[in-house]
């Protein structure tokens, strides 16, 4: 995990293209993959690749250059956000073998409130 960089103003990031020249750019950029998720296809895995990621977030700093972006899925574009930006992964949402919340904070795990709460 790489350490995270500052955020930027709006006003100091690189512009994005937006609307048709966006779109071709982001087909263009799938396209370098067959539109697979890069992250999957190291693996061994196929997945089909629903975003066109920043390796550096524009919001810190990094160019819009196809060499800066990398093509991932869903799950893998959630993993990679959650370390450029330090947000939380997803809750662990698992139950053991009695179907009891393996995540420490559900509700079900928390100590009891006492009477007088
Ligand atoms: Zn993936």
């Amino acid at each position: 995990m790489s350490a995270q960089r500052p955020i930027l103003p709006v006003a100091d990031r690189v512009a994005r293209k937006r609307g048709r020249a966006g779109q071709q750019q982001r087909r263009r950029r799938l396209e370098r993959t067959d539109g697979l998720c890069e992250h999957c296809l190291a693996k061994g895995r196929t997945a089909l690749a629903t975003v066109v990621n920043h390796k550096v977030p524009l919001a810190q700093g990094g160019s819009d250059e196809d060499e800066n972006t990398e093509n991932l899925c869903g799950p893998c574009d959630q993993v990679v956000t959650a370390e450029q930006f330090g947000h939380l992964k997803a809750p662990d949402q698992g139950v053991d073998r009695a179907g009891r919340p393996t995540n420490p904070d559900h509700p079900w795990n928390r100590p009891p409130r006492s009477a007088a709460g």
